[in-house]
C-alpha cells in the first residue's frame, strides 16, 4: 500500500484565500484584522515563527505589528504590554511567542490576554470553551488537523482515534475536538503502556510527541489515517540515511541548511502502511500559521458584531 498523502500547503493556500477575501470584506467596512506577536528574547526558531507569521498576515492584508523584548524583560514589564494591547482597538488578536525565558511566569502571562484577542487559545477561558464546546478559540495546530481531515472528508464520527502526546497546546485540544465529533478517542503519553499496540487500534493516529519517528510501522493498523505533528531536525547524513534512503532531495536540502526535518513517524514505513499520511515538511504546518490567521480575523469579525 502507498498511503495517499494529505497535502497541508494545498488546504493552507484555500484557508488563507477565504481568509484574505473575508479580510478584505472587513476592511472595506473600516476594520482591518490585526495581530500583535510579541517576542521575547532572541531565540532564532522564535524569531523565524513570528517573522513568518507577521509575512503571512501581510500577504493576507492583516495589520501585523511585532513587539521585540530583551531577553531580560520581567513579567511585569510584559502584563504592561499586554494591558496595553488589550486596550488597542486596531489589534484583534494577540500571541506571545512560546517559549518564554524562565525568569517569567508564562500562567500569569497567558492569562493577561484578554480572551477574546487570545488567538493562540491558550488561555484558561478558551480552554474551558473548547471543553464545553462554546464559542472560542481553539488553538491553531489542532484546528488545523482537524480542517485537513475535513478537506480530504476524512470521517471522524464512530472511528476510533489514537492522540500520542497530551500537551495543551496540540495533544489535549486535538483529542477534545476529536470528541466532539464523535470519534472514539484514546489519548496516550509519556507513561502509557505498549504505546505501539495502543495506536495500532487506531483507525486515525496522531503524534504528537517530538520524537523523531518513533511510530514505525508497528504503530499502524493497515489503511489507517495518520497525522504527524511532529517537527525534528535529522543534522547527519547518517540519519537522513536511515530514515529517507538515498533520497537526493534531502540529502540536498540537509547539505544546504544543516537540517532536514522529520516528523514523529517514520516516513517510509507510514507510507507502506498508512491509508492517509500528512507528509514532513508540508503537512499541519502550514495548516498552523492558516488557522493563526483565521483565528485573527473571527476576533476582529467578532469585535464589529452589533
Ligand atoms: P510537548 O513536549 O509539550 O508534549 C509532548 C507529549 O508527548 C507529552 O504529552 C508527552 O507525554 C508525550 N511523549 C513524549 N515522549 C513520549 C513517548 N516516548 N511516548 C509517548 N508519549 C510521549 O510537545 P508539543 O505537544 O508542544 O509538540 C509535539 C510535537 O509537535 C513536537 O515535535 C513539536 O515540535 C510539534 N509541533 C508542531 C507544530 C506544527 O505546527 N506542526 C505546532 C506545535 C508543535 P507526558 O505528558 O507524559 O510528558
Amino acid at each position: 500500500m502507498s498511503a495517499q498523502i494529505l497535502d497541508g500547503v494545498t488546504v493552507a493556500a484555500k484557508l488563507n484565500e477565504e481568509t484574505a477575501e473575508r479580510c478584505r470584506h472587513l476592511t472595506a467596512r473600516g476594520v482591518r484584522p490585526g495581530l500583535a506577536a510579541v517576542l521575547v528574547g532572541d531565540n532564532p526558531a522564535s524569531r523565524t515563527y513570528v517573522a513568518a507569521k507577521a509575512k503571512t498576515c501581510t500577504r493576507l492584508g492583516l495589520y501585523s505589528e511585532v513587539i521585540p523584548l530583551p531577553t531580560e524583560t520581567t513579567t511585569d514589564e510584559l502584563l504592561t504590554r499586554i494591558a496595553t494591547l488589550n486596550q488597542r482597538a486596531d489589534i484583534h488578536g494577540i500571541l506571545v511567542q512560546m517559549p518564554l525565558p524562565p525568569q517569567i511566569d508564562t500562567p500569569t502571562v497567558i492569562r493577561a490576554i484578554d480572551p477574546d484577542k487570545d488567538v493562540d487559545g491558550f488561555h484558561p477561558v478558551n480552554v474551558g470553551r473548547l471543553a464545553l464546546k462554546q464559542e472560542g478559540f481553539i488553538p491553531c495546530t489542532p484546528a488545523g488537523v482537524l480542517a485537513l481531515l475535513e478537506h480530504y472528508d476524512i470521517r471522524l464520527r464512530g472511528r476510533r482515534a489514537v492522540v500520542l502526546g497530551r500537551s495543551t497546546i496540540v495533544g489535549l485540544p486535538l483529542a477534545l475536538l476529536l470528541l466532539h465529533r464523535d470519534a472514539t478517542v484514546t489519548v496516550c503519553h509519556s507513561r502509557t503502556s505498549d504505546l505501539a499496540a495502543v495506536a495500532h487500534t487506531a483507525d486515525i493516529l496522531v503524534a504528537a510527541i517530538g520524537r523523531t519517528a518513533l511510530v514505525t510501522g508497528e504503530f499502524i493498523r493497515p489503511g489507517a489515517v495518520v497525522v504527524d505533528v511532529g517537527i525534528n531536525r535529522l543534522t547527519t547524513p547518517d540519519e537522513v540515511r536511515r530514515y529517507f534512503g538515498d533520497n537526493p532531495s534531502r540529502l540536498a536540502e540537509l547539505d544546504k541548511k544543516g537540517y532536514t526535518l522529520i516528523g514523529d513517524v517514520h516516513p517510509r514505513q507510514a507510507a507502506d502502511c498508512a491509508g492517509y499520511l500528512t507528509p514532513v515538511p508540508g503537512g499541519v504546518g502550514p495548516l498552523t500559521i492558516a488557522m493563526l490567521m483565521r483565528n485573527t480575523l473571527l476576533a476582529a469579525e467578532r469585535a464589529c458584531r452589533p
